[in-house]
């Protein structure tokens, strides 16, 4: 080594990366520290020499090549690093500068996308939020977020000693209206009725939609005070009509009333009990009414019934049985009537006399008999389609008689199931004739020029005038049970019987014997030239599968009407089924 330092002239053993590197051809650079010592000094062996300096250096191994021959020898260059430190900051800096402003512009560049993808998924994370809690319809809080709310104001109120109050609010008839007026102007109905009663609650009530056409408040704190001064604001709010399609239209509500704590601790037994009032509201027309729990007995127990019928209808917790309904003369069972029965979760079979009443004052009633329609029609379909021909009646209550669509309603089914017209026959009462008489013929008109038969139920019990049977398309009467059921007592019920049987063969009527429960009875009917039977003597109204049991069993043929009759009358006793 030959060096400007005249201590490190000489061979060397000393294996030099950066050397090596330079032997084969390459030019290398790095910075190392040097030790600089002062004139006339060697290094010393251990540690610093005294009056020494540590340089940064750089240091450039190049390789000298000599022709015809590589690798014959390196220069080692140490060169102050400095000056070539000053130099390259002054180059690089503005170079440095200029990128630090592109990167700089870049991300302000990028704030707007950055801005609108947040905002994106900001607003996607609102709309599940939105779904998840509120009604789309209107806007309001769900039932889910109502169930919240309600905990939440009970945990607090219970802190600060408060009462809470739950409001229940129904529109009366609104079923009517969506069906008169259509799907879209019920909707429009309801968003409406929505900012109106938000107009009139207080800054901290919370209004809800649970559904359909019911409507919950959550006022708190509240007294019944409170909860009935909203109402009149409520009840004001209805006073303007409503203007739907250009048409004016006056709406009502009834609304129950629940009180946190005195009547419930929690959402469920309050909601509960605001139903139970809420319907008491509609039943008595008083248009609220405040949870009594004193009252809270069968009465209100079976209005709440009534709004759990609403979702039993829904749940299809409702089933039909069949009660047959025998000629007299063929013992052939000609028809069945079909009887509601409500599957209870709680309370087992229901029978109709407990819910089919209340429904009918609250408004439920259409959806039961639509129901009730819908399901026997289907089961006529399916008897025929195992090649029996079974009449099916259905028993209509007035509010299905005053529903104009009532006709294309039982047309659409008899044809979606292919069940021809003249299988079905409706039941309706006396009563249901007389209230509405224009109304109600037209509907009844419009089913008797279908082919639909019609029979008067419960004959003899209402106090009208006969003069119907000559305008009205009906086809059957249906001796009510009660005289049928006191033939044998009651010589008077006898003639009433045997009257009626006379008056509609007269008319060319069919005669139904209903509460035939004895074998005396079957007789005398037969004698007075009855056409058909009904009662427990045949058999009760049971399942689908029971009656199929029973047709299977016998004595009741399947056969048709005109077939001859067959056996005797007195041996039927043996296999009557009696309830
Ligand atoms: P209804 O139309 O007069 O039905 C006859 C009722 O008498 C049935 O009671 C039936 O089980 C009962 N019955 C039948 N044979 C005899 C008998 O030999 N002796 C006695 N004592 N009773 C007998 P159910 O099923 O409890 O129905 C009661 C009422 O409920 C019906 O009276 C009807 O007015 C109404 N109803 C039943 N199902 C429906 C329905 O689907 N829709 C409507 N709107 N009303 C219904
Ligand atoms: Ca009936
Ligand atoms: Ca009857």
């Amino acid at each position: 080594m030959y060096s400007s330092r005249p201590g490190r002239v000489g061979a060397t053993t000393e294996r030099v990366l950066d050397a090596q590197q330079a032997l084969q051809g390459m030019t290398v650079s790095n910075i190392t520290h040097v030790e600089l010592l002062p004139a006339g000094t060697s290094p010393a062996t251990d540690g610093a020499a005294p009056g020494s300096t540590v340089k940064k250096t750089l240091a450039t191994y190049a390789p000298i090549p000599f022709v015809d021959q590589r690798d014959a020898a390196i220069l080692v260059l140490y060169q102050d690093y400095e000056p070539i430190n000053d130099a390259a900051r002054a180059a690089f800096l503005p170079v440095a500068g200029v990128f630090e402003v592109a990167l700089l512009l870049m991300c302000v560049g990028l704030i707007p996308a950055l801005r609108r993808v947040t905002k994106r998924l900001h607003n996607q994370m609102a709309e599940i939020e939105r779904r998840a809690y509120f009604d789309d319809l209107t806007g309001l809080p769900n039932r889910t977020l109502f169930h919240q709310s309600i905990e939440a104001a009970l945990l607090e109120a219970r802190d600060d000693k408060e009462s809470v109050a739950v409001l229940m609010m129904d529109l009366d008839r609104f079923k009517e209206i969506n069906d008169t007026l259509g799907h879209h102007l019920g909707d429009a109905l309801l968003q409406e009725l929505g900012m109106r009663v938000a107009q009139v609650l207080r800054p901290d009530d919370t209004l809800a939609r649970l559904g359909g056409d019911e409507f919950a408040l959550l006022l708190h704190p509240a007294d019944e005070n409170s909860a009935l001064q909203l109402i009149n604001r409520i009840q004001e709010q209805l006073l303007q009509p409503f203007v739907l399609g250009g048409l004016p239209l006056s709406v009502e509500a009834s609304v129950g009333v629940a009180i946190a704590p005195a009547h419930g601790t929690d959402h469920a037994t309050l909601l509960q009990h605001a139903d139970v009032a809420m319907y008491v509201a509609k039943a008595t027309g008083t248009g609220w009414s405040i949870y009594d729990p004193e009252k809270d007995t069968n009465d209100a127990r079976q209005l709440a019934l009534v709004g759990e019928l609403r979702r039993a209808i829904e749940r299809k917790e409702l089933a039909l049985y069949f009660q047959p309904k025998v000629d007299l003369e063929t013992r052939a069972i000609s028809g069945v009537e079909a009887l509601v029965r409500w599957n209870h979760p709680e309370q087992g079979l229901l029978m109709p006399d407990v819910f089919v009443p209340l429904a009918e004052r609250t408004g439920l009633i259409r959806p039961l008999g639509r129901y009730v329609l819908e399901h026997a029609i289907m089961q006529c379909a399916g008897w025929r389609a195992a090649n029996l021909d079974l009449h099916v009646a259905v028993n209509l209550t007035m509010p299905d008689l005053l529903d104009l669509d009532l006709p294309s309603y039982v047309d659409g089914l008899l044809q979606r199931h292919g069940v021809p017209p003249s299988s079905l026959e409706l039941e309706i009462t006396e009563g249901t004739i007389s209230a509405d008489p224009v109304r109600v013929r037209h509907v009844l008109t419009g089913l008797g020029e279908m082919g639909v038969r019609l029979a008067i139920d419960d004959f003899g019990t209402g106090y009208s005038s006969l003069a119907y049977l000559k305008n009205l398309p009906v086809d059957a009467l249906k001796i009510d049970k009660s005289f049928v059921m006191n033939m044998e007592r009651d010589a008077s019920d006898a003639t009433i019987v045997r009257s009626t049987i006379d008056l509609g063969r007269n008319l060319g009527l069919e005669i139904v014997a209903e509460g035939v429960e004895s074998d005396a009875a079957w007789a005398a009917l037969r004698a007075f030239g009855c056409t058909y039977a009904q009662g427990y003597f045949i058999s009760k109204a049971v399942s689908v599968e029971e009656l199929e049991q029973l047709m299977a069993d016998g004595p009741w043929s399947t056969q048709p009407v005109d077939e001859p009759s067959t056996g005797e009358v007195e041996s039927l006793d043996r296999t009557a089924i009696v309830a």
